[in-house]
């Protein structure tokens, strides 16, 4: 018998797959509102001038040797400066394990990987719903899962009563998954007010809170307005956990360019906790990609291009909460009896509309529109040429 005979095709991704089906579709009219990307007004990839600027001073005088184990340097302090706040006291007291990774993906994978190996007892909490490959990492990584209410879907916002008696009735130091800004795919966060009461929780049941941050910057426009999450619970003195992606905030998708940081009790500590974290990261890949990290550390590190990024992605912020408003009153003009509020509740990339598999399989079959059959409409694939389209089939449909 043959050595791999035995080995199935894997299922699908389920994201992935939206875009293969997309693509093979020939009809003039089709929407891709499936991948998690952002698209300009013409429906078209973006790179950010910021980008494109630190990319012509790299130009000449790049060498091509090896970053260190825990990657670039400059890279991590900046990426720190970022989340934790600029002049975060944590930062200044060398108290934060961190290394650079393959992007927010590798991030959490590393983290999960560290708590594999160092708390072999421990489980990771994850919201319902959540990005799905969440559930993939901590399974390959052996850790066991348990999962926290977070969705409310009568009302298409947060369960916070639900939310709160499960971190209550979860065992004490319990480890919960957190996305610190625009929720995936819910587009739904809870409120600054709500945030601090899970902080306050967190500290009674002493839990560690990581958090996945993916689209810092992304969802309301602003860095820092973005990270409030996570200064909540640095200000009540949590030890925390961040994983931070430049996929969508700097458009470096390919990139992976990202950061995994550990917020330790003291800086021997934060020394132990990284040399770890390295040694995990070196027989998986030895070190990280030089050329994003590159890009990342020249914007961050120079004011005119940081205020150049932090228009740009207020920019990219910008036209997906006027797409948000645009779906919603084209609904409403089409005289929709149902209430699409959510849609401009809801922030970040992504919708969750509330349409049934049903529904989403007909916009499919019937208006070439492509999406997961969760009814998660990506807001980076609606531009003002096919809001109308979309905003009418979607009438159709749920009528
Ligand atoms: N976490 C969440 C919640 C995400 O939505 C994404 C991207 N879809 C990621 C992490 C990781 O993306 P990347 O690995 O490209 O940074």
């Amino acid at each position: 018998a043959s050595l791999f005979g035995h080995v199935e095709p894997a299922p699908k991704d389920p994201i992935l797959g939206v875009t293969e089906a997309f693509l093979a579709d020939p009809s003039p009219d089709k929407v891709n509102v499936g991948v998690g990307a952002y698209r300009d007004d013409n429906g078209k990839p973006v790179v950010l001038e910021c980008v494109r600027e630190a990319e012509r001073r790299i130009a000449g005088n790049l060498n091509m040797e090896y970053l260190p184990m825990g990657g670039s340097i400059k890279m991590i302090e900046e990426s720190l400066k970022l989340a934790y706040g600029e002049d975060s006291e944590f930062i200044k007291d060398k108290r934060i394990a961190a290394v650079q990774a393959l992007s927010g993906t590798g991030a959490c994978r590393l983290f999960a990987d560290f708590q594999r190996r160092f708390l072999p007892d421990s489980q990771m909490y994850i919201p319902t719903p959540t990005w799905s490959n969440h559930h993939n990492i901590w399974r390959d990584a052996q850790v066991p899962q348990r999962t926290f209410t977070y969705y409310h879907p009568e009302s298409r916002g947060l369960d916070f009563a639900g939310l709160m008696d499960d971190i209550k009735n979860a065992p004490n130091r319990s480890f919960f998954l957190l996305h610190a800004c625009a929720h995936n795919p819910t587009g739904v966060d809870p409120t600054e007010e709500q945030w601090r009461e899970i902080s306050y929780q967190f500290k009674i049941k002493n839990h560690f809170p990581f958090f996945d941050m993916a689209y810092q910057g992304f969802a309301s426009g602003d860095p820092e307005r973005d990270a409030k999450a996570i200064r909540i619970f640095l200000e009540d003195r949590h030890q925390i956990g961040c994983a931070q992606s430049y996929a969508k905030n700097m458009g470096l998708y390919g990139q992976r360019a990202g950061c995994l940081s550990i917020l330790c009790e003291d800086e021997m500590q934060a020394v132990a906790v990284k040399s770890q974290l390295q040694q995990i990261a070196r027989p998986m890949y030895s070190n990280p990609p030089v050329h994003g990290a590159l890009v990342v550390s020249i914007i961050l590190n120079d004011p005119e291009l940081k205020s150049l990024w932090l228009k740009e992605v207020k920019g990219m912020a910008d036209r997906i909460i006027g797409m948000r408003k645009a779906l919603r009153e084209n609904l409403e003009s089409l005289g929709s009896p149902l209430s699409w509020d959510h849609i401009t509740n809801q922030i970040g990339m992504f919708c969750y509309s509330g349409m049934t598999p049903e529904q989403v399989d007909r916009l499919t079959n019937e208006y070439h529109i492509y999406m997961t059959r969760n009814g998660r409409i990506s807001m980076a694939g609606v531009t003002t040429g096919n809001v109308a389209y979309l905003a009418n089939a979607i009438h159709e449909v749920t009528k």
